[in-house]
């Protein structure tokens, strides 16, 4: 039954000794001379990633971005916000983190177009959770940084792929010189590629280098820290890419801090009030919706979603006055900005400031909350009993 050079099946009978069962079938590849055997030229995909020429690569990382922008795609017909933004952010976005670490991602001519399909298709699940087709730069910066920072915690193409890719670089010069020392001249540390001041970038040895240090030069042209962190580290240091990570992030946590900054009234800073206060926090947004503690409609989610991004909820045109829905109290100017102290803002602040909103306040937020800290209380072993305001 078996064809030469061919696919086959194979019954248990025929293939004694390869552990199958009696019944069971298998491919196998029958022997035959290297001739029949198919060879790939282009590239290869070694651990689940690819390996290979830039086409191959492209090809292989236009399939993944493919994928994920169809798992994208299913997600957004979830009913709950809040569930869209988990999985986005807890899962769907890491499958891209294996494809930075081998690809040059940053290279504009041959991952742009990647690069824009991928953030887009990231960026639709925040914008419709805001409601908005565009969000303005400060709030586009949010997005981007780490929940415990106070942003959303996406991961774009854009601001994280150069960061893998040269951590991958960086792990690869320090092992090939001991797995194969005859080629190890091919890539040397990342810091030899560096130009010196005033000086043309020293010729990379080999092709695949070159964008190593391209992305080098694009992330110390935003970050110049990272060069001064990498000149006084080990050849390759523990966590590198965490390391390189966390400095452009809080590179561009300092860019953000300074865009939301400028939306401020110096004498009433209530955007930078609010962003410190959305620090530190990285457990709200990522729990998952399971139950009725955990649960937030869609209006709730959105709301604090759109809060979080220092964007106005209430909108009102040229001639209209803000007023507060629970005091009546009127706005005195078009926007909060201008406004001399506290008033009726765009943003929500006065809703949760007002002294006619306190029982609504205390029902929708004092109350749930001293039941969760019960909860836990009595999840810790400890007996405890609400004890009543007099
Ligand atoms: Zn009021």
């Amino acid at each position: 039954m078996a064809t030469d050079g061919n696919w086959h099946r194979s019954s248990a009978h025929q293939a004694s000794g390869l552990g199958l069962l009696r019944g069971e079938t298998r491919l196998l590849w029958h022997r035959h001379p290297l001739r029949d055997v198919e060879i790939a030229t282009d590239g290869t995909r070694v651990l689940g990633g690819p390996v290979g020429s830039s086409d191959y690569c492209r090809s292989f990382a236009e399939n993944l971005v493919q994928e994920v922008i169809e798992d994208l795609d299913v997600i957004s017909r979830m009913s709950s916000l809040k569930s869209q933004h988990c999985l986005t952010v807890g899962s769907v976005q890491h499958r891209v983190n294996h494809l930075w670490r081998m690809i040059p991602g940053g290279e504009n001519s041959i991952f742009g177009d990647l690069m824009h399909n991928y953030d887009e298709a990231l960026l639709s699940i925040p914008r419709r959770m805001t409601g908005r087709a565009l969000l303005p730069d400060h709030a586009l910066g949010l997005t981007g940084l780490s929940p415990a920072s106070g942003g959303l915690g996406y991961r774009f193409w854009r601001s994280n792929s150069d960061c893998t890719f040269l951590a991958s670089y960086m792990h690869t010069s320090y092992h090939f010189p001991k797995l194969s020392p005859a080629l190890a001249h091919l890539f040397p540390p990342i810091l030899e590629l560096v130009p010196a001041e005033g000086m043309p970038p020293p010729r990379a040895p080999s092709a695949a280098v070159a964008p190593a240090a391209r992305a080098l030069a694009r992330i110390t042209a935003a970050t110049p820290l990272v060069h001064d962190r990498l000149v006084g580290a080990a050849t390759v240091m523990n966590h590198t890419q965490h390391v390189l990570s966390t400095i452009t992030n809080e590179a561009e946590t300092r860019r953000v801090i300074s865009l939301d900054s400028g939306l401020d009234n110096p004498d009433l800073p209530r955007h930078m009030e609010l962003y410190h206060s959305n620090c530190g926090d990285a457990v709200t947004l990522a729990m998952v919706p399971s139950d009725s503690v955990t649960t937030l409609s869609n209006r709730s989610f959105a709301t604090g979603i759109i809060r979080r991004l220092l964007l106005p909820i209430s909108h009102v045109t040229r001639g209209e006055r803000r007023r507060c829905p629970g005091c009546h109290k009127e706005s005195t100017r078009e926007s909060s900005r201008d406004e001399s102290s506290r008033s009726v803002d765009e943003f929500g602040d006065t809703t949760l400031g007002c002294k006619s909103s306190l029982p609504t306040r205390t029902r929708l937020w004092h109350d749930p909350l001293v039941e969760v800290w019960l909860m836990l209380a009595r999840m810790a072993g400890l007996r405890v009993v609400k004890r009543c305001a007099i």
